[in-house]
C-alpha cells in the first residue's frame, strides 16, 4: 500500500523526489536535533495521482486525519478548538525548488470562533486579529482565487485612514476592522463565506497547493528552467510558530556565507513582529542579521550555532528561513543554497580549506558555465548611470551603444563605426544584420528561447530578452520606460547580459580578472580570491582530467594565446585565410590556369607565403601536435562573384571597352565552377583530387617549415588532417601525394620530419565506413559542425536565425544541437566510427574539432566515449579543461 505522509520523522534529506526539497530538508533538521516546529509532508505521489484524476486519493484523507491527530497530540492543541486552537501552515515544496511559483497559506485553523481563543491564549488580541486578516487574504488570494489588490487596497486603505506608514501602527481594532472587510471580499468575489470549518481550510488549501503545481507561473518557470512537467509538488503540514507576537519575535532569512560573492560569515535579513513572507515582499525595511545581535543575544547565537551545524552537515553553503517566536528560535527551512558563480568558486575552495570536501568535490561543485560567466567583460560599479529596466538574462557580456530600433539604422550606424544597441519589441529573420552589426540586442518580448536570444546566443552577442517594462514604439523609434523617461534614437544604453540589467548612459566596460590570470597578467598571491580559488581548481582539473583540450587556432598569434590559456596542442588550424587578402590573385591563377606551367608558376608563389605562415604556428606550439587542415572552402570563394563579374563583361562588351578578353575567359571559369550548393559542391578532399599540385603544396610547405624549426632547435609536429573525406579511396589518393612529398623534403634537407597523415569525420559516410577510414588514417578529428549539419540536414548558415527558436519553444530539441552535441544522432555517429576505428587500428588518435569541443555538456561524451582530446576555440579553453576535469572525477 503506498503511504501518501510522512511525518518529519521519518523523511531525510535523500528523499527529494518524493517529499519535495522543502520537506525533505526539515526532516533532516528534525532528525538532527534542530528545532523544527512538528509537522508532515504529503508525497508528491499523491500529487500526481491528484493531477491525474481530478481528485484527492481516498487514502490520502485518513493518512492526513492520524498525523493530524499525532500533531494535535504533539502540541497539546486541537485544530480548531474554539478555546485553544492549533494553527498550521500548508507549503508547497517541489523536488527542484521554485521560488515564489507556487502556494503557502498560513494561519490555517483560524476562524471567527477561534480568533478569540487565540487571543485569550496568547494575550496578545492584537496578534489574533493579525493572524486571522493574514489568513482570509491569503487563503482568499491562493486558495480562492480573489485578486490580491482587493485585499491590498483595502489595507492602505485603513493605513490611510489611521494615518500610519506601517502596519506595525495598526492596533486590535483596525486589524479586526480588516478581517471584516476581507470577509466581505471574500463573499462578494466568490459568492460564499470563507470557510469557517478548519479541516475544509486545511482540505481546500492541500488542493490548492497541488493545482498551483500546473499554474501558469509555474509552468513557465519549469520550462526556462528545464524541470520536468510531471514531477508534481509535496505538501508540508507545519504546526504554526509566530514572529508576529511583539517585537521579541520576528522572522528572518539567511546565508551561512554570502551568496553573492562568497565571502566568509552570515549573511541575512529579519524582521520584528512579522511573519512569514513579510521580509521578502519589502513592506518594511529590514534589519542585518547582525543586528539580531543586539536585539535578542541568546537567539542570535542559538542561530549561529545552528548554522554552523548545518553547513557542516550539508558540507555546502545553506541558506535558512527561521522565525523567533517570544525568544525562541524556530527553523523552517533550509536546502543548499543558490549562488553566483564567482561565489560557487571561492566557496568550493574555503570548504576544501575547512575539511569539509576534497578537491575533486570541489571541482564537481563549479561548472564550466560558471567559469564562462566569470570570463566576460563586466560593467565597473559606477553610481552615475541609471538602471531602467531589467529583463531575462539571455546571452552574456556587457554591451554600450546607442539605441537603435530597426535593423536597417542598426546596419548603417556600424559601418560608420557606431557602437549601437538594437531595441526591438522582438526580433525575426529580417533582424539579422542588425543583429550582426549591434554590439548587444535588446528586446521586450519573449524568453530564453525566443528568436533574440537564440541568436544572439550562438552568434555570442550579449542579449537581454523580455523587459517587459520597457514600451518600444519602433515607428516612433523610442521607447518609454518606467519613470517617465523615453529613450530615443541614439540615446547611449548600457545592457548587461549576464545578469540581464538596463542603464540608461554609458557604464564602463573593464576586462575580468578571471581572463587576466588566464592571460599571465595578474600573478595569483592572495590578493583576488577568486582568482586564487579559480587557479587551485584548474590545476586539480587539469591534473585529474584524462581527456586532452587543443584549441582551435589559424595564427600565431591565437597559437600563443592558446597556449597561455592552456592548450596541449592546436586540434585544427584551418588554412583558408592563407589564401585569401592579398593572396586570392595567386589561387585564381592556379585554378584557371593554362596548361601545367603556368599552375606551377602559380604554386611557386604561393609556396614561400604558405612556409612562413607554418614557421610561426609551429614556432608558438614548439614541442606540442599542430593539426593543420589542408585547404577546405568552396571554389567559388576564391573567385569573383558571378553576378558582379556578368555585368562588368557584359557593360564592356556593350561599350567596346578594350581588354575584356581576359574577363571573358574569367567568366567562362566562373560560369564552370558554379554551384547551387557550394556547401556540398567542390570542397575539402575534392580540390585536393582536382587541383593538381594544391595538396603537393601544402604538404611542402608544411614539411619545410617543419625542417626550418628543426633547423632553429625547435620541436615541430605537424599533423596532416584532410578535410571532408567519405571514402577511403580519397584519402588513399590523398595521402599517397603527401607521403611522396615528405619523403622528398627529407631527402633534400637531410632532416626527416614525421607527421601525422589523417582526415576528419564530418561526413556522416565517413563515420559509418570509419574501419576501411582507419586504415588510411593515423587519425580522426571529428569535424561535429559539419557531421550535425549533415546528419540533420541543417544548413548551419540558415536555421539558426529562422526556425529554430520555434523548433526550441515546441521542445524539439532543448538545445541546439550545433550549441551542444545531439548525442543520439549524431553522437551515436561519433561512437560508432571511434569503435570502429579503434577495433581496426588501435593507436588511432581521435579528436574533436567542432564547437562542441568547448560545451561542458558535450565534452563529458566525448570523454566518456573515450576519445583523446577535444579542440575549441581559445576563449572557451579553460571551460573545456575545466569540464574535462569535472567529467574525470
Ligand atoms: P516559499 O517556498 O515560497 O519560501 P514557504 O512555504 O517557505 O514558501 O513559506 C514562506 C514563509 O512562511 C516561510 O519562510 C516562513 O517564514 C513562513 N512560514 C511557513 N510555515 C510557517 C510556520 N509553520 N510557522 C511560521 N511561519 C511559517
Ligand atoms: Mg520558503
Ligand atoms: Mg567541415
Amino acid at each position: 500500500m503506498t503511504t501518501y505522509v510522512y511525518d518529519f520523522h521519518q523523511g531525510n534529506k535523500d528523499l527529494r523526489d518524493l517529499l519535495g526539497g522543502k520537506g525533505a530538508n526539515l526532516a533532516e533538521m528534525t532528525n538532527m536535533g534542530l528545532p523544527v516546529p512538528p509537522g508532515f509532508t504529503i508525497t508528491t505521489v499523491a500529487c500526481r495521482e491528484y493531477l491525474a484524476h481530478g481528485r484527492v486519493p481516498a487514502a490520502l484523507r485518513d493518512e492526513v486525519d492520524e498525523h493530524l491527530r499525532a500533531l494535535e497530540q504533539a502540541m497539546g492543541r486541537r485544530l480548531g478548538d474554539p478555546d485553544d486552537p492549533l494553527l498550521v501552515s500548508v507549503r508547497s515544496g517541489a523536488k527542484f525548488s521554485m521560488p515564489g511559483m507556487m502556494d503557502t497559506v498560513l494561519n490555517i485553523g483560524l476562524s471567527d470562533a477561534s480568533v478569540s481563543g487565540l487571543a485569550r491564549q496568547s494575550g496578545s488580541p492584537r496578534f489574533a486579529w493579525d493572524s486571522y486578516r493574514r489568513l482570509l487574504a491569503m487563503f482568499g488570494r491562493t486558495v480562492l482565487e480573489v485578486p490580491d489588490e482587493l485585499f491590498d487596497d483595502a489595507l492602505e486603505t485603513v493605513k490611510k485612514a489611521r494615518g500610519a506608514n506601517s502596519d506595525l501602527e495598526l492596533d486590535e481594532t483596525d486589524l479586526c476592522g480588516l478581517a471584516g472587510t476581507f470577509r466581505t471580499i471574500v463573499r462578494d468575489r466568490t459568492g460564499r463565506d470563507f470557510p469557517q470549518d478548519p479541516r475544509e481550510q486545511l482540505d481546500l488549501a492541500i488542493r490548492a497547493v497541488f493545482d498551483s503545481w500546473n499554474g501558469e507561473r509555474a509552468r513557465l518557470y519549469r520550462r526556462q528552467e528545464r524541470i520536468p512537467a510531471d514531477l508534481g509538488t509535496a505538501v508540508n503540514v507545519v504546526a504554526m510558530v509566530f514572529g508576529n507576537l511583539g517585537m521579541d519575535s520576528g522572522t528572518g532569512v539567511a546565508f551561512t556565507r554570502d551568496p553573492g560573492n562568497g565571502d566568509q560569515g552570515v549573511y541575512g535579513d529579519y524582521l520584528q513582529n512579522a511573519q512569514g513572507e513579510d521580509v521578502v515582499a519589502g513592506i518594511r525595511n529590514t534589519l542585518p542579521l547582525t543586528a539580531l545581535a543586539s536585539v535578542d543575544r541568546p537567539a542570535y547565537d542559538q542561530l549561529l550555532s545552528v548554522m554552523a551545524t548545518l553547513e557542516r552537515h550539508y558540507r555546502d553553503l545553506c541558506d535558512i528561513e527561521f522565525t523567533i517566536e517570544r525568544n525562541k528560535l524556530w527553523m523552517l527551512q533550509t536546502r543548499v543554497g543558490k549562488r553566483t558563480a564567482a561565489a560557487a568558486f571561492r566557496i568550493a575552495v574555503q570548504l576544501v580549506d575547512e575539511g569539509l570536501i576534497t578537491m575533486d568535490e570541489a571541482l564537481a561543485r563549479v561548472t564550466g558555465a560558471q567559469l564562462a560567466q566569470l570570463m566576460f567583460p563586466r560593467f565597473a560599479a559606477d553610481g552615475r548611470a541609471r538602471q531602467i529596466a531589467r529583463g531575462m538574462n539571455a546571452s552574456p557580456g556587457a554591451a554600450v551603444g546607442k539605441a537603435v530600433f530597426d535593423s536597417r539604422r542598426a546596419v548603417q550606424l556600424a559601418a560608420a563605426g557606431v557602437p549601437v544597441i538594437l531595441v526591438r519589441r522582438e526580433t525575426n529573420p529580417d533582424d539579422l544584420d542588425g543583429m550582426i552589426a549591434a554590439q548587444g540586442i535588446l528586446t521586450s518580448r519573449g524568453g530564453k528561447t525566443s528568436h533574440a536570444a537564440v541568436v544572439a546566443r550562438g552568434m555570442g552577442r550579449t542579449c537581454v530578452c523580455g523587459a517587459e517594462e520597457i514600451d518600444v514604439d519602433t515607428h516612433r523609434r523610442q521607447a518609454a520606460v518606467p519613470g517617465g523617461l523615453v529613450v530615443h534614437e541614439g540615446d547611449v544604453l548600457s545592457i548587461d547580459g549576464s545578469s540581464g540589467v538596463v542603464y540608461l548612459g554609458e557604464v564602463p566596460v573593464v576586462p575580468s580578472p578571471v581572463v587576466e590570470y588566464f592571460e599571465g597578467k595578474l600573478r595569483v598571491d592572495g590578493s583576488d580570491p577568486l582568482v586564487d580559488a579559480v587557479h587551485r581548481i584548474m590545476t586539480h582539473a587539469d591534473a585529474a582530467a584524462r581527456l586532452g583540450v587543443r584549441a582551435n587556432a589559424d595564427t600565431a598569434q591565437d597559437a600563443e594565446r592558446a597556449r597561455r590559456f592552456g592548450a596541449v596542442g592546436i586540434g585544427l588550424c584551418r588554412t583558408e585565410h592563407m589564401f585569401l587578402g592579398e593572396r586570392r590573385k595567386l589561387v585564381e591563377r592556379l585554378i584557371l590556369a593554362n596548361g601545367d606551367e603556368e599552375a606551377d608558376a602559380a604554386l611557386a608563389a604561393l609556396l614561400p607565403l604558405q612556409r612562413d605562415d607554418f614557421v610561426e604556428i609551429l614556432a608558438a606550439m614548439d614541442g606540442l601536435p599542430v593539426t593543420i587542415r589542408l585547404l577546405d572552402p568552396p571554389l567559388h570563394e576564391f573567385l569573383p562573384d558571378l553576378t558582379d563579374l556578368s555585368v562588368r563583361v557584359g557593360v564592356a562588351a556593350a561599350t567596346g571597352e578594350a581588354g575584356v578578353d581576359g574577363e571573358v575567359v574569367l567568366l567562362e571559369a566562373v560560369r564552370r565552377l558554379h554551384e547551387e550548393n557550394p556547401m556540398l559542391g567542390l570542397r575539402g578532399v575534392r580540390l585536393g583530387l582536382l587541383i593538381p599540385g594544391l595538396v603537393a603544396l601544402q604538404v611542402r610547405a608544411i614539411a619545410e617549415a617543419a625542417v626550418i624549426r628543426r633547423r632553429r632547435g625547435g620541436d615541430p609536429r605537424p599533423e596532416i588532417m584532410v578535410p571532408l573525406v567519405g571514402a577511403v579511396q580519397e584519402l588513399e589518393v590523398v595521402r599517397e601525394q603527401a607521403e611522396r612529398v615528405l619523403a622528398e623534403v627529407a631527402a633534400e634537407s637531410g632532416i626527416d620530419v614525421p607527421a601525422l597523415i589523417g582526415t576528419m569525420i564530418e561526413v556522416p559516410r565517413a563515420a559509418l565506413t570509419a574501419g576501411q577510414i582507419a586504415g588510411a588514417a593515423q587519425f580522426f578529428s571529428f569535424g561535429t559542425n559539419d557531421l550535425t549539419q549533415m546528419s540533420w540536414g541543417f544548413s548551419r548558415d540558415d536555421v539558426e536565425s529562422s526556425f529554430f527558436s520555434r523548433y526550441l519553444e515546441l521542445g524539439i530539441f532543448g538545445v541546439s544541437p550545433f550549441e551542444s552535441l545531439d548525442r543520439d544522432g549524431v553522437g551515436r555517429l561519433v561512437r560508432l566510427a571511434a569503435e570502429e576505428g579503434r577495433a581496426a587500428r588501435p593507436e588511432l588518435k581521435l579528436g574533436v574539432c567542432g564547437e562542441h569541443g568547448g560545451d561542458p555538456d558535450s565534452v563529458h561524451f566525448f570523454h566518456r566515449i573515450g576519445l583523446d582530446y577535444v579542440s575549441c576555440s581559445p576563449f572557451r579553453l579553460p571551460v573545456a579543461r575545466l569540464e574535462a576535469g569535472r567529467a574525470a572525477v
